[in-house]
């Protein structure tokens, strides 16, 4: 569907709950959050009755994300019955891979296209510093066990962070040397109670390009894609930059979020929702409703002007 800025509004992200098994600094307040009651959250017959609707109004592409996804009981199942419904042509999931070397091979069987995987750092330290307490071990068994079974291309997001990991972007870029993997670098965004936290460890993508002046600009197949792509010059895999602070791309924003207790968020950096959850349940058709969501999506988002988002990350759905 085409909304009133002319962009063709396919793509629904959708997070399946707040919850998740690690603390990434920038994400996860110190304390975690609060778990909500079980009837707070979405139950798979309604996030498939959205989808479907969503569907009829043009969206194909569809991302399972969180808190972290994999920590949703029975998460195997609500991909089956996504994957069934006619009219999606992609399943992707963003998680942090730990716990992908156990799941991995039933969410391909159930109809998972692809993951995207969290890692910020390739040292077991700065690992279990940055998580609070994670295994890097995990994530590294969780992208093999994802390439064994084809969740392919994988793509890894690495959050970039002043004094903790601007000295690995080098490494991280040569992993696309021989490998047909994506490496995205995402600015930090200022969200949630983690604001302080992550204020004053802000690094522009820009740095990417100054440790890797060699890197060369292509065109990315995916006009929405967030990210600006690069390769390196015998490169497999390309190096995706994602800035949504220093460049805004809201001007080819295609997504559409839904939030683990049915909230619609039209753009990320928006603290607007509207709550549909309790029309699903009051048996109501939200068509007319999604429809106006979409057509009245933001222009653009003001986060360069200081503009902060209440919500946490884990609570929105990165
Ligand atoms: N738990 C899963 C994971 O880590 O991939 C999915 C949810 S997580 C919120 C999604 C993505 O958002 C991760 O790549 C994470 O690094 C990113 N993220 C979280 N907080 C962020 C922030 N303040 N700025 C930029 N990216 C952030
Ligand atoms: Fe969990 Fe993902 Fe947030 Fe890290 S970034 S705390 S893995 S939800």
């Amino acid at each position: 569907m085409i909304d009133s800025y002319g962009r063709n509004i396919n793509y629904l992200r959708i997070s399946v709950t707040d919850l998740c098994n690690l603390r990434c600094k920038y994400c996860m307040p110190e304390k975690g959050i609060k778990k909500a009651c079980h009837d707070e959250i979405l139950r798979f017959e309604e996030i498939e009755e959205i989808v479907k609707k969503f569907v009829s109004l043009g969206v194909n592409k569809i991302r399972i994300t969180g808190g972290e996804p994999l920590v949703r009981t029975d998460i195997v199942t609500l991909i089956k019955r996504l994957s069934k419904l006619n009219g999606i042509d992609e399943i992707a999931m963003t998680t942090n891979g730990t716990l992908l070397k156990k799941h991995a091979k039933a969410l391909k069987e159930a109809g998972l296209t692809r993951v995207n995987i969290s890692l910020d750092t390739l040292n077991d330290e700065k690992y279990k510093t940055i998580t609070k307490g994670g295994t890097l071990k995990d994530v590294l068994e969780g992208i093999s066990e994802a390439k064994k079974v084809n969740l392919t291309p994988i793509k890894l997001n690495v959050v970039l962070i002043k004094d903790f990991n601007e000295d690995e972007i080098v490494d991280f870029v040569n992993l696309t040397k021989d490998e047909e993997i994506d490496v995205r670098f995402i600015e930090l965004m200022p969200i949630g109670q983690v604001k302080q936290w992550s204020l004053n460890r802000y690094l522009s993508n820009e740095t990417v390009l100054k440790k890797v002046p060699e890197l060369i600009q292509i065109k990315s197949k995916d006009i929405s894609s967030p990210a600006k792509y690069y390769r390196l010059p015998e490169g497999k895999g390309n190096i995706g930059l994602i800035n949504p602070i220093s460049c805004k791309f809201c001007s080819n924003c295609n997504r559409i979020r839904l939030t683990s207790d049915g909230k619609l968020k039209a753009c990320l950096h928006s603290n607007n929702e509207i709550d549909i959850k309790g029309l699903i349940r009051d048996g109501k058709d939200i068509t007319e409703v999604l429809y106006n969501i979409v057509k009245h999506k933001p222009k653009e988002h003001g986060l360069e002007d200081g503009e902060y988002i209440e919500r946490e990350m884990t609570a929105i759905g990165g």
